[in-house]
């Protein structure tokens, strides 16, 4: 069958660009050739017509966009700039604008945990010029917020899982609290005066800070900010006392020796700081937070751009340099199989199978 494809968007630009903008096959091309003289001639008047013509002709065959990205593209990063899920974001995003040819911009929407990016984007064109990186807040989020502007099953397409990342449990430096046993004495007798920051509401420094809460039987007061990058920033300032984040943003500060470290919320230690004890060794039986990241376009975002999108986030988790600067900051590459919108969308399902009956019965809403 003949396809015809053309990139109706053009319609604000000259006749010509959009012509030039245009891709197609066969029948096309000597079909513009026919008109352009004519169209020319009439140019704006006529586009509307012509545009119909060529949508008439357009084969509805699972929306290939040959020539795409044409423009740079936004990836929308949930939380404050500068912080740990940003760093994968901004990492990844310029490796994949060599591969596309492309610059993919990173765009932070901060606020309400995440849910506030994940309704933009929901709601953005599907053209394949905006997605989305979110981490387990996207599953924890239907569970949190009774009003959500958004589906996470539903208003999206998926893309690909990216990265693993612990976290740690930090604390600011003058802290009498050496080690988590130190740490656990004191908060225990200095709950009511400890701030624990975190990202806001179905964050996970907000998740693991209720798991911390919980395994020690205490009830701290939070403290909430746009992301992990501002919450460090106060607790390195000693605004806040303790903060759960990634080691995408705690490693370097934890190797500088500017903030005391508990522990990693992995079962074991990690490569990336293999000095680091594990929370369970600590005292924390059983306590285990993994950061996981997914890539998300709008609904009805065309099949091939999904792709196009989503090879070049596998080019990049494959590429030796990328993956070195992650295994640094203790992140790890997803397997194959969660590289994919499939990984992603059976994934996202089962977590939000896991976390909603456990906030749910917990009681605990955003909203
Ligand atoms: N680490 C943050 C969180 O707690 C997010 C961020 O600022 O990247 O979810």
């Amino acid at each position: 069958m003949t396809s015809v494809v053309c990139t109706l968007l053009r319609v604000n630009r000259s006749l010509d660009r959009l012509l030039l903008d245009c891709t197609v096959k066969s029948e096309c091309l000597s079909f513009v050739g026919k008109v352009l003289p004519y169209l020319k001639a009439r140019k704006m008047k006529l586009v509307s017509a012509f545009i119909a013509s060529l949508a008439i002709m357009t084969v509805p065959f699972g929306a290939s966009a040959q020539g795409y990205p044409t423009k740079s593209i936004t990836l929308v990063v949930p939380f404050a700039a500068g912080g740990p899920t940003d760093i994968v974001a901004r990492t990844l995003a310029a490796n994949m604008s060599r591969t596309l040819g492309q610059t993919v911009v990173v765009e932070n929407k901060a606020g309400a945990g995440g849910t506030i990016a994940g309704g933009f984007v929901a709601k953005a064109a599907p053209d394949g010029y905006t997605f989305l990186i979110h981490h387990n807040g996207m599953s924890t989020a239907p569970a949190l917020y009774r009003k959500m502007a958004f589906n996470p099953m539903t208003d999206f397409e998926f893309v690909s899982q990216a990265v693993d990342v612990p976290m740690t449990l930090i604390g600011r430096k003058d802290l009498p609290a050496k080690n988590m046993q130190e740490l656990t004495t004191y908060i225990k007798a200095n709950a009511k005066k400890i701030n624990l920051a975190n990202a806001g509401l179905g964050a996970v420094s907000h998740l693991c800070g209720m798991l911390l809460q919980q395994a020690l039987g205490v009830d701290l007061t939070t403290v909430p900010f746009s992301g992990t990058a501002p919450a460090l920033n106060a607790l390195l300032g000693g605004q806040v006392d303790i903060l759960c984040d990634q080691t995408t943003q705690t490693t370097q500060h934890i190797k500088a020796g500017t903030v005391n470290l508990y522990g990693v919320t992995t079962k074991q230690r990690i490569r990336a700081l293999p000095d680091a004890p594990t929370l369970t060794e600590g005292g924390l039986k059983d306590f285990e937070v993994i950061v996981w990241h997914g890539i998300y376009a709008p609904k009805g975002t065309p099949a091939a751009n999904i792709e196009k999108f989503g090879s070049a986030v596998r080019t990049a988790l494959k590429d030796p340099a990328f993956v070195a600067r992650m295994a640094d900051l203790g992140a790890e590459i997803v397997p194959d199989s969660k590289q994919t919108p499939e990984g992603l969308r059976t994934w996202l399902q089962s977590e939000i199978g896991k976390w909603g009956p456990v906030i749910k019965s917990a009681g605990v809403y955003a909203d």
